[in-house]
């Protein structure tokens, strides 16, 4: 979509510390509008879907150990050339971009072309990462002030003393970024300028993330402890006596899902509560659609339907998915839903609240369990279906027990697919990397299909390495799905929401807890 001639712009955005869900509004509308990311290893992969499919993707970040994949002037260079081309580039950086994250090198080679640049603050780990250790960086009982200082090593070493030692007596709090690989020389500056030994200190290692670390220890011990506990980069290090409120405020460690990274195979548009209730839980939700909505636009059943719209009693929209693509298809043919005088039934409240969006009027939700023998038993009570007529819109290719339920009690029922299931693009070796490395605690399904899917497309190893995550699923059937693959999900939630879902991980992380617990003591 560039255009040929015209000069595109580059916007510096800040990706947060490590949180998807700490960005800024305003970044995640530049991604949407990308037409390329160049983004760095510290921008959380998520964030990266939310530009659009069409976008360039260019990893300019090192990674570990790797060497650095583009010296800055490149990066600097591909920005201008880009922007040069058309393109709206977005330039991702991890935390905020003018903390030290050369954003301001950037922003100014960009002037230099001539090319006009956007700056979009982001959430900087210098903070964020300690608020989530619950260590605010001031408070009016400990510090009037924080400076944040690299301790990567400055060529310049005269100039680093003066600046370490001043440093030291100047701030009462003081952050740290890019220092372990110098830690004992910075404790050593600290020191030598005047800090005590017993100043409380602490290391936090991938804050607000589910890999998030802090060691907390006197100013003196830091580095011991530290080392011992194997923390490395990216750490921030805090030095002041604001990390003794860390006894009392440490409350994201407390959420009942902390540190547990948790696979979501959902569609891309179904994960978003899922991957919301989650986060709000405290654990990582790692999204990678299993399966793919496609509409079903033109059949002869739909013909049907429509033409005899409002000879129906009852509309009975049994997922979020049937009503939206209905009411889409009502849209494309210009037909008027307001034709409809059936009672529109939901089944749950996630169903409802989708048909009251695109437009339906619900009159009742009367479901709460989410099979369709639940269903059927449900809306013979609430509804006898007998001498109705029914309109069912769903997907293709489902079960027939819900209709043939209600035909036998009956019923006359039109079953319409509006839409279908199709397996969704996954890269696999990434996903069994994830996997055989143990980096996924969690998985999570919704329907039969996502499973088939999902171990259809993993290799022997990764197979038996998702044998050792916890398996949740949402609904008996597609628990059934899962023990045909021969595992057992540990999880499986009454009702089929969200919700449920992650105060039932909750519970069974809770219970696992306590089992931990009660062995250690055992071997006391
Ligand atoms: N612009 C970034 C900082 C880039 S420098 C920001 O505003 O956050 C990279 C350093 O940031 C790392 O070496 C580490 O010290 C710190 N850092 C980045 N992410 C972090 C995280 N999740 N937890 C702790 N420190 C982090």
């Amino acid at each position: 979509m560039s255009r040929e001639g015209s000069v595109g712009k580059v916007i510096l955005v800040g990706a947060g510390p490590g949180a998807s869900d700490l960005i800024t509004l305003r970044g995640v509308r530049a991604l949407r509008t990308a037409e390329a990311v160049v983004y760095d290893a510290l921008a959380p992969s998520e964030l990266l879907a939310i530009a659009p499919a069409g976008a360039e993707r260019i990893n300019v970040g090192k990674r570990g150990h790797d060497p650095p994949t583009r010296s800055q002037d490149e990066i600097n260079k591909l920005l201008v050339e880009l922007a040069r081309a058309g393109k709206t580039v977005v330039r991702l950086k991890g935390g905020d971009p003018f903390v030290f994250g050369r954003g301001s090198e950037e922003a100014t080679a960009c002037y230099d072309a001539g090319i006009p640049f956007e700056v979009i603050p982001g959430i900087t780990s210098s903070i964020a990462a300690l608020a989530y250790a619950g260590i605010p960086v001031t408070d009016r009982r400990y510090a009037a002030s924080f400076a944040v200082v690299t301790g990567h090593r400055d060529p310049t070493k005269v100039r680093e003393k003066i600046r370490w030692e001043g440093l030291a007596a100047s701030s009462d709090t003081l952050v740290i970024l890019m220092g372990m690989s110098n830690l004992e020389e910075i404790v050593g500056h600290l020191l030598a300028g005047g800090r005590k030994p017993k100043t409380p200190a602490a290391v936090v290692m991938e804050g607000t993330t589910a890999r998030q670390r802090v060691v907390v220890a006197p100013l003196s011990k830091l580095v011991k402890h530290a080392r011992k506990a194997g923390l490395g980069a990216p750490a921030a290090v805090v030095v002041g006596d604001v990390v003794k409120l860390r006894d009392s405020l440490a409350w994201f460690e407390q959420l009942p899902l902390f540190g547990k990274r948790v696979l979501v195979t959902r569609t891309e548009e179904q994960s978003v509560t899922l991957r919301d209730t989650l986060q709000e839980a405290g654990a990582e939700a790692v999204v990678i659609p299993m399966i793919r909505i496609e509409p079903v636009r033109e059949s002869p059943e739909i013909d049907a339907a429509f033409a005899e719209l409002a000879e129906y009693d009852v509309l009975l929209l049994t997922s979020a998915n049937a009503a939206r693509h209905l009411a889409a298809r009502a849209e494309e043919r210009g037909s008027d839903l307001a034709g409809l005088r059936a009672d529109v039934v939901c089944v749950g409240p996630a169903t409802a609240s989708a048909a009251l969006e695109v437009g339906f009027p619900v009159d009742r939700v009367p479901v709460s369990r989410f099979d369709a023998e639940g269903m059927l038993e449900e809306i013979q009570r609430e509804l006898p279906p007998a001498g109705r007529r029914f309109l069912l819109p769903r997907a293709a290719k489902t079960r027939e027990v819900l209709p043939e339920g209600l035909r036998a009690a009956g019923a006359r029922v039109d079953t319409v697919a509006v839409y279908r299931t199709v397996p969704a693009e996954v890269d696999w070796q990434d996903l069994g990397r994830s996997l055989v490395q143990g980096e996924l605690d969690v998985l999570t399904f919704a329907s039969p299909s996502a499973v088939r899917h999902f171990f259809g497309g993993l290799d022997a190893n990764a197979k038996d390495a998702a044998g050792c995550c916890t398996i949740a699923t949402i609904g008996p059937v597609t628990a059934a799905a899962v023990r045909a693959e021969g595992l057992e999900p540990e999880v499986v939630p009454e009702r089929a929401e969200a919700g449920a879902l992650v105060e039932a991980l909750a519970e069974h992380a809770a219970r696992r807890e306590r089992d931990g617990e009660d062995d250690d003591e055992l071997s006391q």
